[in-house]
């Protein structure tokens, strides 16, 4: 099953909405990260949002950043997304295990943490990204998206994000939706929506019973005409290579280079957003300080 994002409005074009399954990108960042059950929902999550954040941007090269650092046990939590919504990121601590909340569920906010901020960047091209931040409200991330958009954004909105995780650890459903309401928006279509949304279900309860995408919408929006304008492909994709790898060494600049040269044979760099290693020998390095001193 590919991952997707589904847009459309409703409501007479009041509303808009995008819709978003990601159980093979969530499941894709478990066996990078190994993730726990709860790391796997708190990074799920966020890269859930990423995506349908991400995918509003359009533009070749955009990119839009989320950092969560709730000051929990999990760590701060990066998140990148291209301009299409394709995702990659990590957490500081993906192999945190707790306790399951007394109602069953996992405790996300509690590994999240609460108090701290999260701030979302977007590199749209400008000498400076645009940079938002708040005060992190709930640690299961939705709500605190939620905030975003109404604080640094403008744009009431409503967020649900849900990642099922199974009995083996694997993902079982991923999903959310985010529903913006445009400016100017009659108050009785507010008062319509608030009761629809009071009403809904778990994204990963209508992922469970099969619903596809437009069928959650139509449910989540009973009682609007749901307009569906796009479906586009999603995914989990890390945008590393040697050649960015080799720049970053550059920059450590000559010292730190001199002293990798004395002292290792070999180094070797780990990307962080996936599972790739990347080799330097001797000879590499010596190459690079040559390049440093250039
Ligand atoms: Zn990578």
């Amino acid at each position: 099953m590919k991952d997707q994002i589904l847009r459309g409005t409703a409501g007479g074009g009041a509303i808009r909405f995008s819709a978003i399954t990601g159980r093979t990108l969530v499941q894709r960042a478990r066996e990078i990260h190994n993730t726990s059950p709860v790391a796997s929902a708190a990074l799920g999550r966020t890269l859930l949002a990423a995506s349908l954040l991400g995918n509003d941007l359009k533009t070749e090269g955009n990119s839009l950043t989320i950092r969560i650092n709730g000051g929990g046990p999990l760590g701060s939590i990066v998140v990148v997304s291209d301009e299409n919504g394709w995702v990659r990121g990590y957490c500081q601590r993906p192999l945190l295990d707790l306790p399951l909340r007394p109602d069953g569920k996992l405790d996300v906010a509690a590994a999240v943490g609460v108090g701290g901020s999260l701030t979302v960047i977007k590199d749209i091209g400008l000498k400076d990204p645009y940079v938002g931040q708040i005060e992190l409200r709930s640690g299961e991330i939705a709500e605190d998206i939620t905030a975003y958009l109404a604080e640094s954004e403008q744009v009431p909105s409503a967020c649900a994000l849900g990642v099922l995780v199974d009995r083996d650890y694997s993902i079982k459903r991923a999903g959310g939706y985010i529903i913006s309401l445009l400016p100017g928006v009659k108050e009785e279509t507010i008062t319509q929506l608030e009761i629809c949304i009071a009403r809904a279900k778990p994204v990963t309860t209508y992922l469970d019973q099969g619903y596809t995408l437009r069928e959650m919408m139509e449910q989540v929006l009973s009682g609007f005409d749901c307009n569906f304008l796009s479906e586009e492909e999603v995914g989990y994709r890390c945008t590393c290579s040697r050649e960015r790898v080799r720049e970053v060494l550059l920059s450590l600049g000559r010292e730190e280079l001199e002293r990798l040269h004395r002292e290792q044979d070999t180094a070797e760099v780990n990307c962080q957003f996936c599972d790739e290693v990347y080799r330097f020998t001797y000879d590499d390095i010596e190459d690079l300080l040559k390049e440093a001193n250039a």
